[in-house]
């Protein structure tokens, strides 16, 4: 049976992706030797890792004076990075959820952290608004796309500080003002490639500004000066997502990514709107469009392990909601096609009719 994989992350990723990278593992470009056996120093591997440092600035249009860099250790690492290598005194954090609160936690061991906006009070379903960052503030972290409660800042503003995004779920879902931003980075694994590699894209004046001592790897002027290698990268994750990049730029690029996706999330919005079962999890105005969560209204509650069978029985995959939201999340990446958003709706429907 067909599968219709929501999966939150890892996540769906383009066919063709995968399937090169499938030929590069068995032998890579008629070298005699697989991608896992090559050197990383290997003129070869240079090349990929270069095409996926320029196929990423293409994409996204970064400006000058940016450096992107691939890195290990997740967007978890990066929570104690970004402080590490920005913060003297004082950072301002939004709280938008359960990521931005690892985010925090790992702030408070360098400094002051100004949270200058939460949502907690709901459970995360909303953005906060009407907040204002201290002037004195290093910078202000925010996260772009809230994966577990299904809320999403879609909009680049302007920042008095340095502004910097945990975009680990939406990068490449929509164009993005990266001038906008000090440093925006990412887990990989929800819409740029599979696990085990880190997205940074750092301004590269904002650097060395701090007067603590920064172990080697946890400084970014490491990675930079080194282009990704000062330690072996992780090699084959590095193909997977250069394949990926390729295909978003063949696709058309992120603004027709932000094209499917808008109309992905549309479908299955409506859909909720529409039923008498299902009701969204989260407020209107901060709807994601990649992770679409939403629940069964009250009087219908004990029928959700019956739905999740019935989904199941249908080949949907992973549309279980996060253990904090409860209810269902659909992630809709950028890889997944409208045909599964739309088996996911009929499906609800289906189930609908027959339970109400
Ligand atoms: C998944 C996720 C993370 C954690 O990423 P790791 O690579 O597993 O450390 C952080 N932030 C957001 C917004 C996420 O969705």
């Amino acid at each position: 049976m067909k599968k219709h994989n929501f999966n939150a992350g890892p996540c769906i990723l383009p066919r063709v992706a995968i399937e090169n990278t499938a030929k590069a593992v068995l032998e890579l470009n008629g070298i005699g030797m697989s991608l896992l056996e090559i050197s990383h120093r290997s003129k070869e591997f240079q090349a990929i890792m270069d095409e996926a440092v320029a196929l990423f600035k293409e994409v996204l249009e970064i400006p000058e004076g940016y450096q992107v860099l691939f890195l290990g250790g997740g967007a978890s690492l990066q929570f104690c990075m970004v402080p590490f290598n920005f913060m003297n005194k004082k950072a301002a954090y939004l709280e938008t959820g359960v990521w931005a609160k690892k985010a925090i936690k790992e702030a408070k061991l360098f400094g002051e952290v100004a949270v200058v906006g939460s949502s907690s009070d709901k459970n995360f379903t909303y953005i906060p608004k009407g907040w204002t960052v201290p002037a004195d503030a290093d910078y202000f972290h925010i996260t772009t796309n809230n994966t577990i409660y299904g809320t999403e800042i879609r909009e680049d503003f302007d920042c008095p500080v340095p502004l910097i995004a945990d975009m680990s779920s939406d990068i490449l879902s929509r164009p993005v003002d990266v001038s906008k931003y000090a440093m925006i980075y990412g887990g990989a694994q929800k819409n740029a490639g599979p696990a085990g590699v880190t997205f940074v894209i750092v301004r590269e004046d904002v650097l060395g500004k701090v007067e603590r001592v920064i172990p080697t790897m946890l400084d970014y002027r490491t990675h930079i000066k080194e282009g990704s290698m000062f330690n072996t990268p992780p090699c084959v994750n590095i193909f997977t997502m250069k394949e990926t990049l390729k295909w978003v730029k063949e696709m058309g690029g992120v603004k027709k990514m932000a094209e499917l996706d808008n109309a992905k999330a549309d479908l299955l919005y409506n859909a909720i709107d529409n039923s008498r079962m299902f009701v969204g999890a989260a407020e209107k105005d901060a709807r994601s469009i990649m992770n679409i969560c939403f629940v069964m209204k009250e009087e219908y509650k004990d029928k959700e392990d019956a739905f999740m069978e019935f989904a199941k029985a249908r080949g949907m995959v992973g549309i279980k909601g996060h253990r904090s939201v409860g209810g269902f999340r659909a992630s809709t990446y950028n890889a997944l096609p409208i045909e599964s958003v739309q088996a996911l709706v009929d499906c609800m429907s289906e189930f609908e009719k027959e339970n109400l």
